[in-house]
């Protein structure tokens, strides 16, 4: 391939990817600070396409938040309410095995993904109680529950270490655990946005744990707040650290930061710039991490089409009835249809592949 570089830096850069050299922390910041978008585009679309060709992943999804109930109080945090709020929330489990069967007969979902708030007066047999219900309703269904936030509450509610925690949940059915409460894992910036949230050597830890024990798991990166180029590239160290380790992630998820409704509201929304380098810079840093997700919720349709072109090889789900963001005001619609997806996907010139988030392509 040959590149036109308006940015020298990028130059040293591609050496580097050309002779199979890993990049390091100072080239992920490299890539952070260059504004050759294009070039940082061209790089990443080729080392995507290595690993997938044409390509691009989706998965047809069911999102239950089981409780909107959370005093946690994470600064970004548009969707937690405190248990005495007019819209204060608790679903039952005989409301989820209902939605979930709904949602199989009519979307022909294939995974259901669950994250919610952490409420003290429920208990960990009500947690665990929902993975039960919903492969009783339908037991071929991909069961991608908690995030490791929830799993360190959960295990201290049920009084049992995070191994016993994520074993019991795996005897119910849990498949994997989506990549949430990651935020930004340096704590420099976690004390500034989370500061009661478990650390980031926690949620690592929990993560290294989940793929001892035989769950695959996803994670995410929310971007826009406080953080800095440093923090990015750190964050995605640890990440890429973990997966030398374990090989248990599956996909990488940059959030951009949605200020509305939040005590953050002071601070601008992502620009396109910062939403499309994320996605370069995780395919080209993260180099043992297969799949690189545009979360449409946060981006929006017509940019996630256009981050196939930066590195994404997955766009996502259906994502029926997604609420954690559109609670923080994301503007994009709250479902949409397979049919959808798909059209986006060609639309762009990729062949689109229905996977769950093992990436088993026995849905295509
Ligand atoms: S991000 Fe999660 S843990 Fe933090 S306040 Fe919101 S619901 Fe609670």
């Amino acid at each position: 391939m040959s590149l036109l570089y308006s940015d020298p830096n990028l130059e040293i850069i591609w050496e580097k990817l050309a002779h199979g050299e890993r990049l390091n922390s100072e080239d992920g910041v490299r890539l952070y600070r260059s504004n050759d978008i294009v070039t940082l585009g061209q790089l990443a679309l080729e080392a995507k396409e290595k690993q997938f060709g044409k390509t691009v992943y989706f998965s047809n999804n069911l999102y239950i938040n089981p409780t909107n109930i959370c005093d946690v109080g994470c600064y970004f945090c548009a969707f937690a309410r405190p248990e005495d709020a007019p819209d204060a929330y608790v679903i039952s489990l005989e409301e989820i095995g209902q939605r979930v069967r709904e949602a199989v007969e009519r979307f022909n979902v294939h995974e259901v993904h669950i994250v919610g708030g952490l409420y003290e007066k429920l208990s960990f047999d009500y947690f665990a109680g929902i993975v039960s219900v919903i492969k009783e309703a339908s037991p071929s269904l991909f069961v991608k529950a908690f995030t490791a936030v929830e799993i360190d509450f959960l295990a201290k509610m049920g009084k049992m270490s995070i191994r016993e925690c994520l074993l019991e949940l795996k005897r119910r059915g849990l498949d994997s655990l989506p990549g949430g409460g990651a935020e930004i894992l340096g704590e420099r910036v976690r004390k500034k946005i989370c500061p009661q949230k478990i650390t980031g050597k926690e949620w690592i830890d929990i993560h290294r744990e989940a793929h001892e024990v035989g769950l695959v798991t996803n994670a995410t990166m929310l971007y826009g707040h406080v953080e800095g180029p440093e923090d990015r590239v750190e964050h995605m160290i640890m990440i890429r650290d973990l997966q030398d380790e374990t090989g248990g992630f599956r996909s990488f998820v940059p959030l951009a930061f949605h200020p509305k409704n939040t005590k953050l509201d002071h601070i601008s929304p992502t620009d396109g710039m910062l939403d499309l380098k994320n996605f370069a810079v995780a395919r080209l840093l993260m180099d043992n991490v297969p799949h690189i997700k545009a979360y449409w919720t946060t981006l929006g349709m017509k940019m996630a089409q256009v981050s196939l072109y930066f590195g994404v090889d997955d766009f996502a789900g259906t994502n029926i009835n997604e609420k954690i963001m559109h609670d923080a005001g994301a503007s994009s619609p709250v479902e949409t249809t397979r049919k959808e997806i798909v059209r986006l996907i060609k639309e762009a010139g990729f062949e689109p592949c229905e996977v769950d988030s093992s990436y088993s392509t026995q849905y295509a």
